[in-house]
């Protein structure tokens, strides 16, 4: 069966940046199961996906705008330390924090005595990535899955 709109399929994957160093691997743990379609993969690798089946592997490279976007020099914004209320502020902390495009993750970047250098885009943001997948199974998702817009069962929500 070939992966299409609808099905889900099992896989186990590595992404690395274009300068090779592995950024993630499902393949420290179970694989991973998807609804084809729901979008919970990043666009690239659902468009690599379409037409594989079970047993294909293939490595693909994904750019910045069919995965995490483009960097935005815009969410790199400067905020006075005092709002940080005392805390122990440091470079790598993250935080949900309201901004004028809504709720978002943004981590700390700079600290000094006065401002806290914090950067909204995310971590992944103007990267290419390379995907190395393994297909392991492709079935029909069930009308459940569908409705639901996720997969089901190992790998998937378990509800
Ligand atoms: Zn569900």
């Amino acid at each position: 069966m070939q992966i299409e709109q609808n099905t889900v399929v099992t896989l186990h994957y590595t992404v690395s940046s274009a300068d090779g160093v592995e950024i993630d691997t499902s393949k420290n743990g179970a694989p991973m199961t998807v609804l084809q379609g729901s979008h919970y993969l990043i666009v690239g690798l659902e468009n690599a996906l379409q037409g594989k089946k079970a047993g294909d592997e293939f490595s693909v490279d994904v750019e910045p705008e069919l995965a995490y976007g483009e960097r935005h020099e815009g969410l790199v914004q400067s905020v006075p330390k005092s709002m940080f209320d005392g805390m122990d502020v440091q470079v790598g902390m993250q935080f949900r924090a309201t901004t004028d495009g809504g709720e978002q993750s943004v981590i700390v970047i700079d600290v000094d005595d006065e401002k806290v250098i914090v950067d909204g885009n995310h971590p992944l943001a103007g990267h290419t990535l390379t995907f190395d997948v393994e297909v392991l199974d492709v079935r029909a998702a069930t009308d459940d899955e569908i409705s639901h817009g996720h997969a089901h069962g190992p790998g998937g929500c378990e509800h």
